[in-house]
């Protein structure tokens, strides 16, 4: 692979010792094999690498770091638009990987080609970096055919199984199955491990769970751990930042822990998330769209980042969801001000933490320094806006530029890992064909869709325990 040269663009370089944003407004990317090898505002102080270079001019774009997604089930992505207006427990019993149709209704190739298209919709979103909640664990051949999907789109992937007893497919052979999976090891995929089914069985907090987690981390070079926490109203599991820290000790095993969504966090998990460094994923659409809630997210941006879950309900890129959480959370903080009779005297909350939370947060989240960041030694996991479209034009400041007016449209380039994943608006280095990928996928969409056509009654209680309330419907229709 030659050697790279982005050259006199705005770059949005990370600046370790402040911790923030530094805006260079015309400087050029030296990029050798997979990393950052230089950033200079003058093109000639670059180091001449050997052999042949290939330069790109980018003046009067942008280049960010990838965003990074903390979480995701790309497997889905083939029920795209399906339930517009569903809650959470309805989509749980129906479309989830523990709705009764859904082993029947998806094969393996279902499988494959859904997840990888929900890949290749981040990557043309400049989504380089993704943790996929992997709870397509009904059979061998599915559970395959998901992290096939992740080796072959060419995305960073934190590939998280969640290994749990499925009729026909126990835990037993699942472990067996993932250890034989893993071992061609791939370049851009990591191994990891979704708590939610392991939960129920390890973490009782009788000493054991880290020891084996730390078995299974060598055995499977694991690399990250994820978990879905709700908590508040919703019926509690053993997946509270507290009860995974405090009572199971899993911080012992050196590993990243992503707790996704965390509406509700105690003092006391917002005390473990600190003290241990860990994170939340917040996934501020599904938060809103599913009714899950998000009430102590902004009070924890520290040991947070962003998210999507199910890319099929909403939007699949992350500047959205950086942009939705942004204005939650501006207007969160400005009604607590105006429900004083007072009016705000400032703004809250600077569109560079939402940018933040989209990039170097996610880095974070995965211990990793070089991801989600423009640093010399970085991955060269890049995206580059045009920065002339309708949308974008007249930018002078390029960090609200790219949150507050781009779309995945205004994305002229992606590199991955120093390789070109979308090049002059065009996707490239897809494992088939476009026309062939788009007519496998819609031929799985709309062979699997009608069999979901309605959503199950809502059970009596969620999951035996959640009692359900009524909500205030809003509409556009007048009634006297
Ligand atoms: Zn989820």
């Amino acid at each position: 692979m030659a050697p790279k040269i982005l050259k006199d663009g705005t770059v949005l370089s990370f600046d370790t010792s402040t911790q923030s944003i530094k805006v260079l407004r015309r400087a050029s990317i030296l990029i050798v094999d997979d990393r950052i090898a230089a950033i200079e505002e003058n093109s000639d102080d670059l180091p001449a690498p050997p052999g042949d270079v290939e330069i790109v001019d980018v003046a009067g774009k942008i280049i960010s770091p990838g965003f990074v997604n903390t979480h995701v089930h790309v497997w889905e992505s083939v029920y795209r638009s399906m339930g517009p207006n569903t809650t959470l427990p309805q989509y749980m019993g129906w479309a989830g990987h523990m709705g009764q149709l859904v082993p029947v209704a998806f094969t393996a190739d279902d499988i494959y080609i859904s997840s990888l298209q929900g890949y290749i919709e981040g990557l043309n979103a400049g989504v380089t970096s993704v943790v996929e909640h992997a709870h397509n664990n009904w059979s061998r051949a599915v559970m395959e055919e998901g992290y096939r999907a992740a080796v072959d789109s060419g995305a960073r992937v934190w590939w998280c199984y969640d290994v749990m007893e499925r009729e026909g497919f126990s835990a037993h052979e699942q472990w067996d199955a993932y250890g034989q999976l893993v071992r061609d090891k791939s370049a851009l995929v990591s191994s990891g491990l979704s708590l939610d089914g392991l939960g129920w069985g390890i973490l009782n907090g009788d000493g054991k769970a880290v020891d084996f987690i730390r078995g299974k981390k060598a055995e499977l070079d694991i690399q990250a751990l994820t978990v879905h926490h709700c908590g508040g109203p919703w019926p509690q599991g053993n997946t509270s930042p507290t009860r995974i820290c405090a009572d199971n000790n899993l911080y012992e095993a050196d590993l990243p822990i992503i707790f996704s969504h965390s509406p509700f966090l105690t003092d006391s998990d917002k005390e473990m998330l600190r003290e241990h460094k860990v994170f939340i994923s917040i996934t501020p659409e599904s938060e809103c769209h599913y009714g899950i809630g998000q009430e102590t997210g902004h009070e924890i941006s520290d040991q947070a980042s962003l998210g999507i879950d199910t890319n099929w309900t909403f939007s699949g890129d992350i500047i959205g969801q950086a942009r939705l959480w942004l204005q939650l959370t501006r207007l969160r903080q400005y009604t607590k001000t105006l429900h004083t009779g007072l009016l705000p005297n400032a703004n809250p909350m600077a569109v560079e933490q939402a940018f933040l939370l989209a990039t170097r947060q996610g880095g974070r989240a995965l211990r990793r320094d070089d991801i989600g960041v423009i640093t010399v030694g970085a991955k060269a996991d890049l995206v580059v806006f045009n920065g002339d479209s309708p949308s974008m034009l007249g930018w002078s400041d390029p960090i609200a530029a790219v949150i507050l007016h781009a779309n995945a449209g205004d994305i002229e380039h992606v590199l991955v890992d120093g390789e070109w994943k979308k090049k002059d608006f065009k996707l490239v280095s897809l494992p088939m064909d476009w026309k062939d990928l788009r007519t496998r996928f819609l031929e799985s969409s709309r062979r699997i869709q009608p069999q979901f056509a309605v959503p199950p009654p809502l059970p009596e209680k969620f999951w035996g325990t959640g009692r359900f309330g009524d909500v205030e419907s809003v509409s556009t229709i007048y009634e006297r």
